[in-house]
Parts: structure tokens; C-alpha cells; sequence
């Protein structure tokens, strides 16, 4: 008989899984995914113990990775499939990057800290995550040059709906998942694109860091 050992981080996985399905994750792809992801490799080694923590954590300059249910709320919300094209704006720790290059999808992700960016493109390397374009600067006003794109995610905080990744979005089905409300609290939106026109769908409140930039917080 052929025995499976599972190390620590495994079984921590398969809980958090547990866990997401337990609040409502229902995309199999996006349980997957993170089934297959090693949270703590996006982490500093001192929060290792607490990867799999359903909590937002300090990855440096001020910033966090995202609580692991915000990541799978998000990431279902926008539905991706293999071989779409998929805006991420602020990479933070690549944690999502990663969840969406696991999901087969073509990654282009924006990050305005330079030492987070360069952290999160060795992990990237170091994982195989070789779909994922990077770039540093303000994501806000979106990556003109490789859109439209079949969905955006924006991971930060913004105080409205930013007018030009609104308009990188594909006209015929896109979608793009944003927290909009105050520096403190937002609620989170799904704006689904049909015939040109932005269908908008509101959930509840999330706590996110603040999407600084042209089309965000100054
Ligand atoms: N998705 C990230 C992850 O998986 O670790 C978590 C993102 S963290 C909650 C939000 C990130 O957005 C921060 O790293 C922050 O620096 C970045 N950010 C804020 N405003 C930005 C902007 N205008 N352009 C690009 N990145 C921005």
C-alpha cells in the first residue's frame, strides 16, 4: 500500500479549504487553486505559523496580503476561466497573482511599492508562475497597452469607481471586482460589462488598504 505523508502546511490547507466552502466558496477551480498554493511562501518567515489564519497579514511597506476568504470572495466574484486575461491592480505579497497564474489565467498585475513588486516577482520565479506580467507605478489608471481585459480585480480600497479601468474592461462580458467606500470601510462591487454597458452588483462591507493613486485616494 502506497501511504500519502502530509506535511503541517497540508493539512492547514485542507482546514482553510474546509473553512471557505463552510462560508460559502463554492468554485471549485478557485478551491483548487488555493488548495494548491503555499500561503506561507508568500509571508515573512515570522508569520509562517500564521498562514493559514483566515487574516489579512504585514507583508512590509504598509501594506498586507489579503485575508484568505477576501482572496477566494474576490477571486469568485470575477469567475475567471482558463486562458482569460486578468487585471490585478496591487500585487501586494503575488498571493492573488499566484491564485489566478494557478487557475491557467493570464496574468498582468500592478503594484505601486517597488521592494513589494520585487519580492513578489522572485516568488513568481521561484514557483514557476511564468503567465504572470508585472509592472510597478499606479495601477489605478489600469495597463493600457494589453487591454481590454475579460476581468480586473483591484485589491485596494478605492473612494469610487476609477472611469479608465472601467473602460479596459472587455465591452462584451468583462468584469471587474472593487471595493469602493471610504479610507476605513468599503463595500464590495462587481461591475459586469453587456453590451457596452456596466451592470453593477453590490455585496457586503470588506476592509481593504487604500488604492492611493490618479483614479484613487491622493
Ligand atoms: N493582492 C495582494 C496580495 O495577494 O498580497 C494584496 C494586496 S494589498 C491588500 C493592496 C496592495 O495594493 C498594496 O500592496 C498596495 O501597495 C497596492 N496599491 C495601492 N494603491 C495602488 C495603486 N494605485 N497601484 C498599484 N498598487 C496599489
Amino acid at each position: 500500500m502506497k501511504l500519502t505523508f502530509l506535511s503541517h502546511s497540508d493539512i492547514a490547507r485542507r482546514e482553510l479549504i474546509a473553512f471557505l466552502r463552510s462560508k460559502g466558496i463554492s468554485n471549485e477551480d478557485v478551491l483548487r487553486a488555493m488548495g494548491n498554493i503555499p500561503r506561507e511562501a508568500f509571508l515573512d518567515k515570522h508569520f509562517s505559523l500564521r498562514a493559514y489564519e483566515d487574516s489579512a497579514l504585514p507583508i512590509g511597506s504598509g501594506q498586507t496580503i489579503s485575508q484568505p476568504y477576501t482572496v477566494a470572495f474576490q477571486t469568485q466574484t470575477i469567475a475567471p476561466k482558463k486562458g482569460e486575461k486578468i487585471l490585478e491592480i496591487g500585487t501586494g505579497s503575488g498571493y492573488q497573482g499566484a491564485v489566478l497564474a494557478e487557475m491557467g489565467c493570464n496574468v498582468y498585475t500592478i503594484e505601486r511599492h517597488v521592494p513589494l513588486l520585487n519580492e513578489a516577482r522572485a516568488r513568481f520565479d521561484k514557483m514557476g508562475y511564468h503567465s504572470i506580467i508585472s509592472r510597478g507605478g499606479d495601477g489605478s489608471v489600469g495597463w493600457a497597452e494589453f487591454a481590454p481585459f475579460d476581468a480586473i480585480i483591484v485589491t485596494a480600497g478605492a473612494p469610487d469607481l476609477p472611469e479608465t479601468l472601467l473602460n479596459q474592461l472587455n465591452p462584451n462580458g468583462g468584469r471587474m471586482v472593487i471595493p469602493i467606500g471610504t479610507r476605513e470601510v468599503q463595500r464590495m462591487y462587481l461591475i459586469r460589462m453587456e453590451a457596452g454597458k456596466p451592470i453593477v452588483t453590490e455585496f457586503p462591507e470588506f476592509k481593504f488598504v487604500p488604492l492611493v493613486g490618479k483614479q484613487g485616494w491622493q
